[in-house]
């Protein structure tokens, strides 16, 4: 492969502030149309926006945790531009002086750890949606118009596809943790434009770029940019130019198409918004920030590794997600075994989280009724197979383990003398198997395991009947 691939990823996120950006009306998702709606998101004569606090405590609180400067006043510029998603005729964004700038998020696409740099994340508002599937007509619906974003702009430092999922999924799980957004991709809480050009290796300079829209999903991310890379270099290669253009990803074709010719940022005609003040951040609210800053996802992998001696693997599985963090730490507080409580939840809950579609706070475990199953392993009281069942029943009810246990009679057999009596009457029932055995046929071991295990309904102590059973086969 003679071509390099360049790029570069404006990502928004939207934020969860119960309330707009510059006014008090309700984000809520899925209200009627046109009901999370005041003067302030229509820009009517007279009303006047104020800036949502919560709004540039996010926004710095990103800025520290990818490593930002954080502008100690930035302005709020409006950024015109006619569409009829947007009523006002301009959308409030910031454009020559930014919240942050400079930042960077350390990623892994395959090719080792890479820093990719950040250029700047600023303070936006959204705009409204047309609605095009009713009937002939085109509908507005102004409810998401003033809806918080901070837009992350990276440098074009990402050389792969695989890259770009990694930077967004990084990204995605940094929101997550910082609590500012659900970084839900599918929902449009997270979304994501890429600027994609290919160069010869070696060459210094950037090739023409084209900016991607309109892809949903990492998968689609990596998709539209292999395909966009294939496109630059068929056409180079074929003697033709590279147009610069905004081109709309197509999941179903699997294809991009041309959009629209991209505009030049002085057709936006910036000026500074004359209704709001700069935005102002004193070193008192800086550190007050960082003071509420959530213990990160690697330093919370590398104290997983070291306070809790379980492999290195599994702490980097149980931080991906802080949520999935905080129930394996609860779980472990209660059951006290780490290693146990690890094997559980990448186990077992993960696995019906997968199958049910479900996020673990909608589990119906609970890590204090996990803690206490594992607690039953740990003092014999179940064998990790009864735990299973155990464990099932658990998830349609509110009983704890030990009650099921109670209740079932699931509670592990470990007298001596009930299972003596089962080997005895097993070794009686199978006497051609025994004579096997004794014969040299050792591999019936596990035959006579099975059956007597089938007699105590899978409840006998694994370790003292295999004591039992050879004690009984080889005396
Ligand atoms: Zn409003
Ligand atoms: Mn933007």
């Amino acid at each position: 492969m003679k071509y390099e691939l360049v790029v570069g990823l404006e990502v928004h996120c939207q934020l969860n502030t119960n309330s707009k950006a510059f006014c008090g009306c309700s984000t809520r998702f899925g209200n009627p149309a046109n009901t999370n709606v005041c003067p302030v998101c229509l820009a009517l004569p007279g009303a006047l926006p104020v800036l949502n606090r919560r709004v540039v405590e996010d926004a710095v609180k990103l800025g520290l945790a990818t490593g930002c400067s954080i502008a100690p006043s930035s302005v709020l510029a409006r950024k015109n531009y006619f569409y009829p998603d947007l009523p006002k005729g301009y959308q409030i964004s910031q454009f020559e002086e930014p919240i942050c700038t400079e930042g960077m998020l350390q990623i892994d696409g395959g090719e080792g750890l890479r820093d990719i740099r950040l250029i700047r994340i600023h303070i936006e508002e959204d705009a409204g949606k047309s609605i095009h599937d009713i009937g002939e007509e085109t509908y507005i619906d102004v409810n998401r118009c003033g809806v918080p974003l901070l837009e992350i702009v990276s440098y074009p430092d990402i050389r792969t596809s695989k890259e770009a999922s990694a930077y967004l999924q990084k990204l995605r799980q940094i929101v997550k943790y910082l609590g500012i957004s659900d970084g839900n991709m599918e929902e449009g809480s997270l979304r994501c434009d890429a600027n994609v050009s290919v160069r010869l290796f070696g060459d210094g300079e950037y090739g023409t770029r084209t900016e991607i829209k309109n892809m949903n999903s990492f998968k689609n991310v990596e998709k539209a940019i292999e395909y966009e890379m294939q496109r630059h270099i068929d056409v180079i290669e074929g003697g033709g130019k590279i147009v610069q253009e905004t081109r709309l990803w197509d999941a179903d074709k699997g294809e991009t198409r041309s959009m629209r010719g991209k505009e030049f940022a002085h057709d936006y005609r910036y000026f500074p918004d004359p209704d709001l003040v700069p935005v102002l951040v004193d070193s008192e609210m800086l550190e007050r920030i960082r003071l509420e800053l959530p213990e990160f996802p690697e330093d919370r992998e590398r104290r997983f590794a070291e306070e809790y001696g379980i492999p290195a693997y599994d702490a980097a599985v149980l931080t991906v997600e802080r949520e999935v963090a905080d129930y394996f730490e609860e779980t472990v507080a209660v059951s006290g075994d780490a290693k146990a409580a690890s094997n559980w939840v990448m186990g077992e809950v993960m696995r019906t989280l997968k199958e049910k579609y479900l996020d673990i706070a909608e589990f119906a475990i609970s890590p204090a009724r996990l803690g206490g199953l594992i607690r039953l392993i740990g003092n014999g009281t179940v064998s990790n197979t009864i735990a299973k069942q155990v464990f099932e029943l658990m998830q349609t009810g509110e009983a704890s383990a030990e009650e099921i246990v109670e209740k079932e009679g699931l509670a592990q057999v470990s007298d001596t003398g009930a299972i003596e009596r089962t080997v005895d009457e097993i070794l009686a029932a199978n006497p051609k198997q025994l004579a096997d055995y004794r014969e040299g046929k050792t591999k019936l071991f596990g035959f006579f395991v099975g059956q007597c295990m089938a007699r105590m309904k899978g409840k006998g102590n694994p370790q003292m009947l295999n004591e039992v059973l050879k004690s009984r086969l080889d005396g």
